[in-house]
């Protein structure tokens, strides 16, 4: 394990006029959020960065009371429902003693999406924190709980320093993409089309990703265009593993020799930020469709959609041509939220997800399993639609997950 380039998603919650978004102020060392004494100011999520000592960067996300009213309240109150699935931990803050419904539901909601939370007992300096109130916390959850204010700048570290040992490693410390697929001195060939898609002027993230990755590991990194694979194959060099862009599945199969490793940067991917063994269960889904079924699309990033984009025009071609029924496609981008009814799906289909935390997406597609709906990601699905799902999965089953 090596890398710290993700930055854990902190969530802030509580009941309006806690102190939510001053302690925001606090842990940023920064006004970023709008503090007022009338309550319920903060409507949508206001994200700011911060520096957390011993983990780095980190997103902190201040939210809407979690006891706001009425019909505007009640949408706020949603808003707020909608950022859990992109947590990674939480601060639940209360204050006066007050611990109860909304509490005790924000806990059971943290719980489904296996989010770690500390609970802040806010306005220490205006009320200590009773012992019968501890009984009636530790009664739902052995989660820590400390004494804080906003006024006092020590406040800070204690803080993070209760903070820091709840938030997953997972949600920071990036493993490496190809462990246990390559070692030092092996020739990993990557084959990266440059298509309509592609990005003017440079390479999209996973083929960049793991091109340092083959480099971290000590091991060479050949890069090529599908139209020169055979061209790099008749110099006689062996790849130890051949990786390519899923789009071009069907054509670098049919060229690498099947005693090659081959495989997709989805599927390095699925594994890197995914649920590898539910999407290797999902797939076969595709198997299964009937006339009428819908499908949902989940981009984890608002990216430029071109004409030949590969969630909404290519994916959806393939699986009508190879299910040979009239399946609909719904797509939903970047954090949005998703469609409330998701058991209406038959299968939900999950970008690469090169842009959130394994976490991130993890959390999203449990709203999917969780009604019994399949899950998969694009390269998975465009490997099974291609006939080689086999083939690209193989170089994975030595793994012990
Ligand atoms: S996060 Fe998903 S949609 Fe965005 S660039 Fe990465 S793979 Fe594509």
């Amino acid at each position: 394990m090596k890398g710290k380039d993700l930055k854990p998603h902190i969530g802030i919650f509580g009941r309006r006029n806690l102190g939510k978004s001053s302690l925001i102020n606090l842990l940023s060392g920064q006004d970023v959020a709008i503090v007022s004494e009338q309550a319920g100011t903060t409507t949508d999520p206001v994200k700011k960065s911060v520096e957390i000592f011993g983990i780095g960067p980190a997103i902190l996300v201040d939210t809407a009371g979690i006891d706001d009213h009425g019909d505007l309240g009640a949408k706020r109150v949603e808003r707020t429902k909608q950022v859990l699935p992109t947590l990674d931990a939480a601060l639940v803050v209360m204050a006066h003693n007050s611990f109860d419904t909304e509490e005790i539901e924000l806990i059971e909601q943290l719980n489904n999406f296996s989010v770690p939370y500390v609970i802040l007992h806010q306005k220490s300096d205006l009320e200590e924190l009773q012992t019968e109130t501890l009984k009636k916390i530790r009664e739902v959850t052995e989660a820590p709980v400390i004494e804080t204010n906003t006024i006092d700048l020590a406040m800070r570290n204690k803080i993070i320093e209760a903070l820091k040992p709840v938030i997953p490693t997972t949600a920071f410390v990036k493993p490496l993409l190809l462990e246990g697929l390559i070692k030092p001195k092996d020739v990993v060939l990557l084959v990266t089309p440059i298509d309509l898609a592609a990005p003017e002027g440079r390479m999209i993230l996973p083929q960049v990703m793991a091109l340092r990755d083959v480099l971290d590991h000590d091991a060479i990194c050949v890069t090529v265009k599908e139209t020169e694979l055979e061209d790099f194959l008749k110099t006689g060099i062996r790849p130890a593993l051949v990786i390519t862009d899923s789009q071009a599945f069907g054509l670098v199969s049919q060229i690498v020799p099947k005693d090659i490793p081959l495989t997709g940067f989805s599927i390095v991917f699925a594994r890197f930020k995914g649920d590898f063994a539910n999407f290797m269960k999902g797939t076969v889904k595709l198997s299964h469709l009937n006339d009428g079924d819908k499908i949902l699309i989940l981009e984890s990033c608002t990216h430029q959609v071109t004409c030949d984009d590969i969630g909404r025009v290519k994916l959806p071609h393939w699986i009508r041509e190879f299910s040979k029924k009239n399946v609909e496609f719904d797509v939903v981008s970047g954090n949005a939220p998703l469609p409330q009814d998701l058991s209406q799906y038959a299968l939900v289909l999950q970008c690469g997800g090169c842009m959130v935390t394994r976490k991130q997406i993890i959390n999203r597609l449990k709203m999917a399993t969780d009604k019994g709906v399949a899950v998969t990601n694009y390269g998975m699905a465009i490997a099974y639609l291609h006939g080689i799902f086999d083939r690209v999965t193989a170089p994975f089953a030595h793994i012990n997950e």
